[in-house]
This record gives C-alpha cells, sequence and structure tokens, in this order.
C-alpha cells in the first residue's frame, strides 16, 4: 500500500505576500534591475544609481508579426517567454553585476498586452521573492515621459507639458514631476504609431510602418496632397487618426498612378490581428494597389526602376509625406497649445513616434518660435526600452512606491487619473 501523500494547503492569507520584506529607500539603489515586456520589445536594463545604465538590452519582435501587420498577443507572449531569462543574465554579465548584488527589480506593470505583461511581472516578482529585494511597479507611459531623466536632472525638465506617442498611445500631460501627472488629452481613437502602421499597411511599406515611412517621406513633398489635420469638437488637447487613415485610404483608391488594379494581398497581411483594440473587426486596410518593388531603402531618383515606375514610387513618396506632415502638424499644434494653457516653459516629447525625423524638427521649430525649452529622448530611447523603466524605477524606489508580491499586471492603467 503506497504512502499516501498529504496535500499540504496553506491557510496564510495572501496578505502574508503584501506583508513581505519592503525596504524604504531614501536614495538611489546601487544596482537596479528593470524588466520590460508591455507590447512587442522585451528589453531588461541594469541602473547604478540616479541615472547610470549599466546595461541596456532590447529584442525586438519586428520580424514575429511582420507577416501579420500587427502585433499578435499570443506570439508576443511566447517571444518574451523565450528570451527574457536569458537576456536577463546577458544583462547582468555586461553590467559586471552579480544577481546577488541586486538591491531592486522595477518592472513594467501595464498598460499594455496582459499575457505580455505577466511574462515580466512573473519573472520580477519571482526574483524579488527569491532575493528578499523591494519589487517596483512601473506605469509604462510614464516611463517613456522618464526617457529624458537618463539625460537631465528633475530641476531641468519639470514642470513640462509631455506628449506621449507610441503605437498604442497618443496622450498629453501636465507633468509636474515623477508620479505627478495630469492628463490634458488623448487620442479618442488610433494612436499615431498605430496611424503609421496602418498607413505604412496600406502603402505595402512593411511593419512596423513608422520608421519605413519617415525614410520614404523623405523623398516625397508634403505638401502633394492636402490631408486634413482633425480636431476633436469641444476638447482643444484631443486627437483624432482614424479619420486621416481613411482620407489616406480614399486618396489611394481614387489616384490612377497608384492603382492598376492589383491584387489585395501582400506584405501587409490582414490588420484584423493587430494588438490595437481600436481597430474595428472585418475592417480591412487592403488597397487594390502593388506593393513596391523593395521597401525600406526605395529611393525614386536612385532605384533602377523603369520610368513609370519610378513616378509610381515617387506618387507613394508624395502620399507618405503628406500623411506624416498631417500628423506632426497636429501633434505639434496640440503641444503647444497645451504648453500655452497651463504656462509652462518645458516640452517633453516622447515614445516611437518620437523617433521620428519629421516630428522632431517641426516641434523643434515649433518650441523655438514661442520660446519653449524641447526634450527628447535621442531616437534609440524613444521606442520601448527598460533603461526608462529602470530611471523612473529609481525614482518611485527612493519615494517609497514599492509594491507588494500579490502585484498584477494592469492592461488599462490611466495615468495620473
Ligand atoms: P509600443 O509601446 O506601442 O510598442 P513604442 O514606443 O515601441 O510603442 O513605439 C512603437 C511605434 O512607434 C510603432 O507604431 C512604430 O511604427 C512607431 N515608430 C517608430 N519609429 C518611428 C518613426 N521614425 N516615425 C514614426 N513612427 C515611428
Ligand atoms: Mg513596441
Amino acid at each position: 500500500m503506497g504512502q499516501s501523500v498529504r496535500q499540504k494547503r496553506t491557510t496564510t492569507p495572501l496578505s502574508f505576500l503584501s506583508d513581505s520584506p519592503i525596504h524604504r529607500f531614501t536614495d538611489s539603489p546601487k544596482f537596479l534591475l528593470a524588466i520590460e515586456t508591455s507590447c512587442d520589445e522585451t528589453a531588461v536594463a541594469v541602473l547604478s544609481g540616479e541615472r547610470r545604465i549599466l546595461a541596456s538590452l532590447v529584442s525586438s519582435q519586428n520580424q514575429v508579426h511582420s507577416p501579420f501587420g500587427g502585433v499578435v498577443p499570443e506570439l508576443a507572449c511566447r517571444a518574451h517567454m523565450d528570451v527574457l531569462a536569458p537576456m536577463t543574465r546577458q544583462a547582468l554579465d555586461e553590467a559586471g553585476v552579480r544577481v546577488r548584488d541586486l538591491d531592486a527589480i522595477a518592472v513594467t506593470a501595464g498598460p499594455g498586452l496582459i499575457g505580455a505583461l505577466l511574462v515580466g511581472v512573473s519573472q520580477a516578482k519571482a526574483m524579488a521573492f527569491a532575493l528578499g529585494i523591494p519589487l517596483v511597479a512601473v506605469h509604462h507611459i510614464e516611463a517613456h515621459i522618464a526617457a529624458v531623466l537618463l539625460d537631465h536632472d528633475d530641476e531641468d525638465v519639470f514642470p513640462a507639458v509631455a506628449l506621449v506617442v507610441s503605437g498604442g498611445h497618443t496622450h498629453l500631460y501636465d507633468v509636474k514631476g515623477p508620479g505627478r501627472v495630469r492628463p490634458l488629452g488623448r487620442t479618442r481613437d488610433d494612436a499615431a504609431g498605430e496611424a503609421f502602421d496602418k498607413v505604412a499597411a496600406l502603402l505595402r511599406l512593411g511593419y512596423p510602418g513608422g520608421p519605413a515611412i519617415d525614410r520614404l517621406a523623405r523623398e516625397g513633398d508634403p505638401r502633394a496632397v492636402a490631408f486634413p489635420r482633425p480636431r476633436v469638437e469641444g476638447a482643444p488637447f484631443d486627437f483624432s487618426f482614424s479619420g486621416l487613415k481613411t482620407a489616406v485610404r480614399r486618396h489611394l483608391a481614387g489616384s490612377s498612378p497608384l492603382t492598376p488594379a492589383l491584387s489585395p494581398q501582400g506584405r501587409g497581411g490582414s490588420l484584423d490581428a493587430v494588438c490595437s483594440p481600436s481597430l474595428p473587426s472585418g475592417e480591412r486596410d487592403t488597397p487594390r494597389f502593388s506593393p513596391l518593388p523593395s521597401h525600406g531603402e526605395l529611393s525614386p531618383e536612385s532605384s533602377p526602376l523603369p520610368f513609370g515606375e519610378r513616378d509610381r514610387v515617387r506618387g507613394i513618396a508624395d502620399v507618405a509625406a503628406s500623411f506624416q506632415a498631417a500628423v506632426v502638424d497636429v501633434l505639434v499644434d496640440r503641444t503647444i497649445r497645451a504648453a500655452r494653457e497651463t504656462g509652462v516653459r518645458n516640452v517633453i516629447v516622447a515614445g516611437g513616434v518620437a523617433a521620428n525625423s519629421a516630428l522632431r524638427k517641426g516641434m523643434e521649430g515649433a518650441c523655438a518660435s514661442d520660446g519653449l525649452r524641447l526634450f527628447i529622448p535621442p531616437p534609440a530611447l524613444c521606442t520601448d526600452n527598460a533603461a526608462m523603466v529602470a530611471v523612473l524605477g529609481a525614482r518611485y524606489l527612493a519615494m517609497g512606491r514599492t509594491a507588494s508580491l500579490d502585484l498584477n499586471p494592469r492592461d488599462r492603467w490611466g495615468l495620473g487619473e
């Protein structure tokens, strides 16, 4: 007769986790590990002190999602699972920090794709528990804003108006400092980066679309097509980009050089699978024109294309440049208005779309003529990364804002609401 094994059930309430040792830091940690897995980049960073980044690794999933024209949540989770642990090891090695020397773990806890967030949060909790060190739950959008703190002191940067523009977010905030944020406006439909990605899919430029449009737009005329600059009635700091995307689609459908009656399938793939919740299911952005011969390095002047084809490429570059100009005008207009309204003298622009060359230039010009100081992280720190999570995590830690080990990630999490 086999010995029966009595399952040991704990009756300890979950609050035991909340009471786990939380160390209170008033200074910066010696070594902090930061993890970011909110969408389609796995990122790990090691920070020393307030802002010294010892290692920062980013693994992009662009190749995984590219055939679908947008982020597929299930594939994103699996890709995070595959790479997060080895990347953590590599980041610690590169930083020359032993795991037992870590003082704290910061992790993006939302907003984002819930399954993707769970991968990072689970590892962060396991490490904080095993090492007996504090866990810090970081807000992804605030981390984008905090990227400027990697190069500047808080006193230089705040108070400021912050525009956060990425694949999932388009928000304007009044920011007094870390943890002191008031929302001013947001998109009512598509995020700015989402609009770039969808229009790039219409133009068959591949995914992610923002960098491809940015490159191709340099060859086009931003005044070639007068796309709308949408406003939201009664909400001066809100945005709406879905009408602009529709205007591009209508323009393409009606513009003969781009529509030589071709098949709808192609590199862009179906957009039904993208992570954005705002794309109505069943809507397919399937233009009727042919894909470009190659995307990325395309130039109407340099490409060895037949004569008619060269005009066609130039036409597409004009659409890209005109669309981009419309987005930039709207983003700049709302941001400058917000700065005037709040009376602040500093402007922060962050998030993946802040890497856009036309937006950087447009914002620089507008801020200069209004006498505003502009802070934009370098392009590599605009898209998702863990250095920004680390720098904000260290601030939260110093403020005593640690999380308990029963932390749950949040797919929706309003900042300052
Ligand atoms: P998310 O949290 O949504 O993944 P990221 O901060 O990583 O956001 O930004 C990704 C988004 O930024 C994508 O929509 C991408 O197309 C856009 N993007 C990246 N680089 C550029 C660029 N140079 N111009 C315009 N958009 C860009
Ligand atoms: Mg991303």
